[in-house]
């Protein structure tokens, strides 16, 4: 292009006046010009060489999936550690926080890449921690970051390394491709989300004020449908059920089981949970799930999307209510739910315990009190003598607005890959930390960047070999560097 502008340039000035010639070459001294900004700036906002890039995301990840972060205890430190040294390579400044407050080994890691602040920023969260593996029943040693059969296996590939890495490479390709930022990249690693949320905790304690610029937040808590190999929709998380763990403890006077006793606590233990088992709690239609069920209707039929496109109504047809409940997750995101899930008597078969005590899952909706839930139950189970004890202190509710320039960003973002596929909202049924950011007034959404097959997605969460597609870290990490740039 400046070849062409040069060769050109001496010919059309023989033909004019001086002044034609002075102005002429004037135009033409400003094109190069003009080139040589274009040139650089092109050269400063040079598109990633994805198919490397993917490549080093891919050893990146398999790298962070040996730093064992199996929590309890954690180690987290090491992570941070881990991350840290990759963040200074890039020149984004990176501090490991909280040693003191989260004890031996643990931390929090926070970096920033600077925008021009002419917007506030996007934090990218993720918890660095995993959940314990039982190693017999995995095919690959879950620590040691395998790549094969065009898979990464490994604890914490789906949750959330794998996310975490994503956000790590996808904020250092913004910086390597020298994309304009109004808007500051922030990036956090909690500690502890898995065991007691206690990194998150701290971290929006001790350090409100690298928050305070923080408008969108993205970490775990959305889910992308894919069925049989079909994605079914987009889901970004702006929702999520309040954890109400509940234990219950019936005290008695132990003896010998070979003379039964009015003071043994088992059968009163037993009967008020049978009380608790059999109480069905009432359907209740929340607006952001009258609005998912309706999003997703277009894919089913006849009156089953006649049901989903309007569930209030459909919850008056015992037929449509039957089967909207017969789907566990639509169940859980109509009701408040309660699983009985433990229970502890005496361990000698001949000898009547001092107690006998059960542990049951209570999810509530975001619109419960849950004390108020709570003495609901201590009316069904009926009985003075059940002690009721909450096991955690429950988080604050979440639910987030949608009309945001991050939700549009991510709907545009999933509209490129698939024009046909709807963004839609599926509430979260487990727990995140998002709620502790959320209190601050940060719209936190669940954000999943990968495309994992539903069943795989649910047996390796949590589960054994647990493993995500090489496809999906190309796929992922894209997609949110794409959602990152249009939300500037
Ligand atoms: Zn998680």
């Amino acid at each position: 292009m400046r070849k062409v502008i040069a060769q050109r340039a001496p010919g059309w000035f023989h033909t004019r006046t001086l002044h034609q010639a002075w102005y002429m070459r004037r135009t033409a001294v400003s094109f190069v010009l003009l080139f040589f900004v274009m040139t650089a700036s092109a050269r400063a906002q040079a598109a990633p060489d994805w198919n490397a890039l993917s490549d080093e995301t891919l050893h990146t990840l398999s790298d962070y999936i040996k730093v064992n972060t199996t929590d309890p205890p954690g180690n987290e430190l090491d992570a941070a550690r881990f991350l840290k040294a990759i963040l200074d390579k890039e020149g984004i400044e990176a501090q490991i926080l909280d040693t003191a407050e989260l004890g031996h080994n643990r931390a929090n890691l926070y970096a920033r890449l600077k925008g021009n602040g002419s917007k506030k920023a996007v934090a990218l969260v993720h918890h660095m921690d995993v959940v314990p593996v039982a190693p017999a029943f995995w095919s690959v040693d879950p620590f040691a970051g395998v790549v094969k059969d065009g898979y990464v296996w490994g604890r914490g590939t789906l949750d959330m390394k794998g996310q975490g890495i994503m956000h790590l490479m996808a904020m250092i390709a913004l910086k390597r491709s020298g994309v304009p930022l109004n808007r500051d990249i922030v990036f956090i690693g909690n500690s502890d989300e898995e065991f007691g949320g206690d990194g998150a905790v701290v971290f929006v304690k001790n350090h409100a004020d690298l928050l305070k610029d923080v408008e969108f937040l993205m970490t775990e808590g959305g889910e992308n449908l894919v069925v049989n190999g079909k994605l079914e929709y987009y889901g970004v998380g702006v929702s999520e059920k309040q954890t109400a763990w509940q234990r219950i403890v019936v005290t008695g006077v132990p003896s010998h089981g070979s003379r039964p006793t009015k003071q043994n606590p088992v059968p009163r233990l037993v009967a008020a949970l049978d009380r608790i088992a059999k109480y069905e709690t009432p359907l209740h239609v929340l607006p952001d799930v009258q609005k998912f069920l309706h999003d997703i209707s277009p894919q089913y039929k006849g009156e089953q999307r006649v049901w989903l496109s309007d569930v209030r109504s459909a919850i008056r047809i015992p037929r449509a209510r039957k089967w909207l409940t017969d789907n566990i997750y639509w169940n859980a995101i109509l009701r408040n739910t309660i699983s009985l899930t433990g229970l502890q008597g005496s361990n000698k078969t001949n000898v009547i315990p001092a107690e006998a005590s059960a542990v049951m899952d209570i999810r509530l909706l975001w619109d419960t009190d849950p004390q108020t839930f709570i003495n609901t139950l201590k009316r069904i189970a009926n009985d003075t003598a059940v002690h009721w004890v909450n096991q955690i202190e429950p988080k604050s509710k979440l639910q987030n607005p949608i009309d945001t320039d991050l939700f549009r960003a991510i709907e545009k973002a999933s509209h490129d890959r698939n024009p046909n596929v709807i963004v839609t909202t599926p509430m979260f049924t487990a727990a995140t930390d998002r709620p502790t950011y959320r209190k601050l007034g940060i719209v936190t959404y669940g954000f999943d960047p990968f495309l994992v097959e539903n069943e795989e997605m649910h047996s390796g969460m949590h589960g054994n070999n647990e493993r995500l597609a090489v496809s999906n870290v190309g796929f992922g990490l894209k997609y949110l560097y794409d959602v990152l740039r249009y939300v500037q």
